[in-house]
């Protein structure tokens, strides 16, 4: 378990490595930052690899140093928080109230689902409400 900033760490979710809050966190804020070299769609499309994060048509982030504590965000179909690109840099907001333990997720959107969670079906509490992951519990 490492710590990231003052409340996030990764620790061991149902699909590996997640990223939890050990703070309550409000709707609408920013959490973290998805930190990484610059790099052009060219390299990217040479690369492949699950931690490009695309800023717009020509860039992207390259995710994949483990300093980006945002790479340990998994996947969920009914995801507590959303990135968005402010010039060219991407942050994570929270969508709704997360609460303290809870894990931050985000929907990484259909190409990555196609090619990473399809094949082995998605593990996400969204997806497996029986086992009362965190989003299952809400609804
Ligand atoms: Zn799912």
């Amino acid at each position: 378990m490492a710590t990231t900033g003052s409340h996030l760490v990764d620790r061991r979710a149902a699909t590996g490595l997640g990223l939890f809050t050990l703070r309550g966190i409000a709707a609408g804020k920013r959490i973290i930052e998805y930190t990484g070299p610059i790099v052009t769609a060219e390299e990217v499309a040479r690369r492949r690899g699950r931690y490009f994060f695309e800023i717009d048509e020509r860039y992207a982030v390259d995710g994949s140093p483990r300093t980006n504590r945002a790479r340990y965000i998994n996947h969920s179909c009914r995801p507590n928080a959303e990135a968005f690109v402010t010039g060219r840099r991407v942050w994570v907001w929270s969508k709704e109230a997360i609460e303290a333990g809870a894990e931050v997720t985000l929907d990484y959107g259909k190409a990555y689902f196609d090619d990473y969670i399809r094949p082995k079906g998605c593990q996400c509490a969204g997806c497996r409400p029986w086992e009362g992951g965190a989003a299952a519990a809400k609804e």
